[in-house]
This record gives C-alpha cells, sequence and structure tokens, in this order.
C-alpha cells in the first residue's frame, strides 16, 4: 500500500501579494492525480494529524517555535527578511505539515507502507532557529529526530533532489552520524550553501553529501550522480529509513531556477531509491519541498509517484 498524505488545510496557508509557493500548487497536484486513474487507484489516501509542539522541539529551538506562534498570533505576515510569508492559519498549517511527515514514519515502521507527503508550506531551508525561504518548520528534519527517537532507528538517510540547497535540512544535522544527509542543487542558487566541502563537523564529518551543479544540468549529471555517488553512500551507510526531500523545481519549465530536469528524470531517480529501499526491505517517505511551474510540478509529482506505488 502506498500513502498520498494530505490534508485540506495546506490550501490555507496563502499570502496577500503574489508568491510562487502558493495554494494552487496542491490543487495542481491533486487534480493531476484525479486524471490519472490507474495512479489514483493505487494510493491510499490519509489525513494528516497536527504535530505536537514537543515533536517540533526535536528538531528547532525553543525560542524558534516560540517566535513564529507569537508572531503568528500577533498578525505578523512575514517571518524572515522578504520571503517566508504567514497568514493566520500558518501556525497550524505548518503543524499539520509535519505531522503528515510524522504519519508517514508511523506507516513505515509500523506498516511497512512507503508514503508521499504533499506539504505546505516547504521545510528544508528552515533552520533549527529560524524560519527561510517559504519554510517554517523543517518537514523532514522533524521526521527524521521522531524516527530516531520514537522507534530507536540507528540510521537514516536523506536524499533532497530539490533545485535548491537544503540548508536547514543540513543545518540540524550536521554534527550527527546518524543522519546521511546527501543533496544535489543548482550553484550559483540561493541560499549558496551546499558546496562540496561542506561534509559535517565532529561526529557527522563525512555524513553530509553535498553534489552542486551548473546552470543548464541536465537529468544524465543527476542520474550519474546518484549511480556513482548517493547510491553507493546509501548502500555503506544501510539505512533503516529512506527520506526524499521532493522539490520538483529542478525542472526545465521551473520559473526560479536553470536546471533542465524532464518529467521521466525524476522517475529515474525514484527507481533508484525505490530498488535500495527494497533490497534492504526499508521503507521510503518521499516529503514535498519546491517546485512552481504548475504543470510541470503536478506531471513530475505524477512520474514520482508512479514509480513509487508500482
Ligand atoms: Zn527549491
Amino acid at each position: 500500500m502506498f500513502n498520498f498524505i494530505f490534508n485540506e488545510n495546506f490550501l490555507l496557508h496563502k499570502s496577500t501579494f503574489s508568491h510562487v509557493e502558493n495554494p494552487d500548487r496542491m490543487t495542481a497536484i491533486l487534480s493531476g492525480i484525479e486524471k490519472d486513474e490507474l495512479l489514483k487507484s493505487k494510493l491510499n489516501f490519509i489525513p494528516s494529524g497536527k504535530a505536537t509542539d514537543e515533536n517540533i522541539l526535536l528538531a528547532h529551538s525553543e525560542a524558534h517555535y516560540e517566535n513564529v506562534k507569537n508572531k503568528i498570533d500577533a498578525g505578523v505576515t512575514m517571518l524572515d527578511d522578504g520571503d517566508t510569508y504567514a497568514c493566520q492559519d500558518s501556525f497550524d498549517v505548518a503543524l499539520t505539515a509535519v505531522g503528515s511527515v510524522l504519519k508517514g514514519v508511523d506507516d513505515a515502521i509500523q506498516n511497512k507502507n512507503n508514503s508521499f507527503c504533499a506539504v505546505r508550506p516547504p521545510g528544508h531551508h528552515a533552520e533549527s532557529n529560524k524560519a527561510m525561504g517559504f519554510c517554517i518548520f523543517s518537514n523532514v528534519a522533524v521526521g527524521a529526530k521522531y524516527a530516531l527517537e520514537k522507534y530507536k532507528l540507528d540510521r537514516i538517510a536523506i536524499f533532497d533532489w530539490d533545485v535548491h540547497h537544503g540548508n536547514g535540512t543540513q543545518e540540524i544535522f550536521y554534527d550527527s552520524n546518524k543522519i546521511l544527509f546527501t543533496s544535489i542543487q543548482q550553484h550559483p542558487l540561493w541560499p549558496g550553501t551546499g558546496m562540496a566541502n561542506e561534509r559535517g563537523i565532529g561526529k557527522g564529518e563525512n555524513y553530509t553529501l553535498n553534489f552542486p551543479v551548473p546552470p543548464a544540468t541536465d537529468g544524465k549529471i543527476y542520474l550519474s550522480l546518484l549511480r556513482e555517488k548517493i547510491i553507493p553512500a546509501f548502500h555503506n551507510f544501510s539505512p533503516d529509513l529512506i527520506f526524499i526531500s521532493a522539490g520538483f523545481d529542478a525542472h526545465k519549465d521551473d520559473p526560479i531556477s536553470e536546471i533542465n530536469l524532464i518529467e521521466n528524470d525524476y522517475s529515474e531517480m525514484t527507481k533508484y531509491l525505490r530498488d535500495i529501499a527494497e533490497h534492504k526491505n526499508i521503507q521510503i517517505i518521499s516529503v514535498l519541498e519546491g517546485g512552481y511551474n504548475l504543470d510541470a510540478l503536478s506531471n513530475s509529482v505524477n512520474s514520482h509517484l508512479r514509480v513509487l506505488a508500482e
């Protein structure tokens, strides 16, 4: 059984001004699935609940949690210097985004099911102590910490294929040898981190693997990095669980970046991850991050899900 974890309140997080990260992204994903009856028939649609404050504090400081809560309660509409907006519903929505991932973790461990969490706001730029880049809490980082703590897992591998570097996830796990964080991202591009020499510190040294690629990179390069670097690292690390930070903004039609992936590249990348998960008899939790051309987003999500739900 393959879960599609979603909550209608993801449509409530919106900006008062025009913004690429908006509820139309969810609507596009849902209507894309509606149009593919075979895919739809393979998905187990489950609603997500909300994460608790205790859950959030697994990966974030109390100061960050309180700061976000207080600002949103007070009606503040911008949580950082300029691109992480909020509205009155955003705190609940952000807790529900994390809650989706926790649901995916519970079902992965208890029932051996894989999940796609179609969440907003995205998470991979949110650091332990700050909201950033449209992200309020790091959905994947809280999920990974929850899996380590609640289920006493030893090792979790994350692959972040969003076109932007997952600076938040990296920062939260930079000194950990329990999380292998791997990422391919366009460079140069905001937020500017994710250089190959950022490899972790202390016990976490060599548990962060960054693969910056230049504008105009295509799927062949992504697939060769997976085949030659990332999948071998996963084999070495032997994870108990895999997370994908699944942004779809490296698509050639995405308006805010310059990488040239096509839908089929997302299928091929997913196959590598599915194969290693099957080989090791472990589960995958894929969590939506970016993706801002609505057609490219919807088609790429379908390509990704067709492989995971096979
Ligand atoms: Zn992105």
